[in-house]
């Protein structure tokens, strides 16, 4: 195991999220690897890690001043061993190959704990839709789908949102599909309720990690009744987490963005959810700006050279980092057991630190991996994929309902694969084993390929 990481970092040594991300499924499966001899000889750990394919583009495009830019476009297909390539496209102005590929492999292990039928794949480019016109915006997503096209499909790789990619740049790359191959098909989720979206898939992510949330809080006895909670970002996640934790009874006393956060000592309710979603989807605008709406709100503006986030430094119950890798330092997990969080669920992916996570685990802190927490998305993506090839929509509760069954059976997957291999209540192990294992078989089932 060892020399296969050290092979991985030799091979793509800037690829640091990559490498994260490795470290962490690899060191979970050890005792799958010390059962099963035979995955040495079929060099499953290297084969597990490299992509099946990489595809890097250039994405030109013109701006309303006529001036043309040139972005990189991504889409790394990783793993089809249990079904299509499925995982969402990233715009922005951090995105690379290394977390395109951190994501991929991420999402190949996700989709194995849905139950449904889902290869990994990821995808994005280094654009960044904050403070571009519509126009743009179209114009960018176009040249994108110019080149993309002819490497996806809906039985082939099936992309989504994902951070900078949400209702309106899904609608413009659809459209570009649709016009470059003549077929209206189901290659795309995350799309507009009118033509071919599901119900409850914007909110599936958010919601999806309450609810696995409230099954770790139910196996101590407790609910999200009173309970109040961090969330960070502002975006699709937050928002939706947001929303549930206040259905369930809990209150949000934290919101951000990548400037600062605001925080409301009362809580967002419903009235101040709304705002912001106004605000962040329509408007998109800053969440500084919450504060002149709710003057009682404080905004703290985090200076970037500071070596721990401020927000994860209010007292709270439960936190729920909702915005983007590796937002969590040790610093910030110390500041969290401090301020008395007993339970913390990852909306967003691998936004805690690997040393983090150790001292959480230390101290019995219920944690919730996004690869677990956040499947909600890509599980109601997989349902959107299902009604589309059945030309059916199914109404609201019916999607509701299976997204909760599936949160619950991927926490119960979760809880029995830590027993089995003595790592009780090790979610972040629970997730690992459980996943890898079943994407290992289906590999090993389908031949050297
Ligand atoms: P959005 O684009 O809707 O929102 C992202 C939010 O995170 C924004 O508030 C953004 O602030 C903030 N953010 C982004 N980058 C940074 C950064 N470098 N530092 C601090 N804040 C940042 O994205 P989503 O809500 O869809 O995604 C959030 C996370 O959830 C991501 O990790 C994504 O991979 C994960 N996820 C999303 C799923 C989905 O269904 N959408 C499914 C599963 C996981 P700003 O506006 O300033 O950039």
């Amino acid at each position: 195991m060892e020399k296969a990481i050290e092979r991985i970092r030799d091979k793509d040594p800037e690829q640091q999220e990559f490498h994260q991300a490795v470290d962490e499924v690899f060191t979970s499966v050890k005792p799958v690897l010390d059962r099963n001899f035979e995955f040495r000889q079929q060099a499953i750990l290297e084969r597990i890690t490299e992509p099946e394919r990489v595809i890097m583009f250039r994405v030109p495009w013109m701006d309303d001043e006529g001036q043309v830019h040139v972005n990189r476009g991504f889409r790394v297909e990783m793993n089809s061993a249990l079904g299509p390539y499925k995982g969402g496209l990233r715009f922005h102005a951090s995105v690379n190959l290394g977390i395109i590929k951190f994501l991929a492999f991420e999402q190949v292990f996700k989709n194995s704990l849905t139950t449904l039928s889902m290869g990994g794949g990821k995808g994005g480019s280094d654009f960044d839709p904050k403070g571009k016109s519509d126009n743009e915006v179209m114009r960018f997503c176009q040249s994108f789908m110019a080149e993309l096209y002819r490497h996806i499909g809906p039985n082939t790789d099936v992309p989504a949102g994902d951070i900078g990619v949400g209702a309106r740049e899904i609608g413009y790359m659809f459209g570009m599909y649709k016009k470059l191959k003549n077929e209206f098909t189901g290659v795309l989720t995350g799309k507009s309720l009118a033509w071919g979206g599901s119900l409850i898939r914007p909110e599936a992510t958010g919601y999806g990690a309450v609810y696995f949330a409230a099954e770790m809080l139910q196996t101590k006895g407790e609910t999200f009744e009173g309970k109040s909670c961090l969330v960070s970002g502002s975006g699709n996640v937050a928002q939706f987490t947001t929303e549930k934790i206040n259905a369930l009874g809990g209150k949000v006393t934290t919101l951000s963005d990548s400037s600062g956060y605001v925080y409301d000592e009362e809580g967002f309710d419903t009235a101040k959810l709304n705002f912001v979603k106004e605000l962040k989807n329509i408007k998109r605008g800053r969440i500084s700006e919450y504060v002149q709406e709710y003057p009682k709100a404080e905004y703290i503006r985090v200076d970037p050279s500071l070596d721990y986030n401020p927000l994860w430094a209010h007292s709270a119950d439960c936190a729920f980092p909702c915005a983007t890798q590796n937002e969590i330092n040790t610093k910030d997990a110390e500041h969290l057991i401090a301020g008395g969080v007993g339970l913390i669920c990852e909306g967003a992916n691998m936004p805690t630190l690997p040393d983090a996570v150790d001292i959480l685990h230390e101290h019995n802190i219920l944690f919730a991996p996004g690869k677990a927490a956040n499947a909600g998305g890509v599980a109601v993506s997989g349902l959107e994929m299902a009604q589309n090839s059945m030309r059916l929509s199914w109404p609201r509760q019916e999607v509701d309902a299976r997204l909760k069954h599936i949160m619950k059976s991927i926490h119960k997957t979760c809880l029995d694969a830590g027993t089995e291999y003595g790592v009780e209540g090790n979610y972040v192990a629970g997730a690992n084993i459980a996943s890898f294992v079943k994407v290992v078989n289906a590999m090993l089932d389908q031949g050297l390929v």
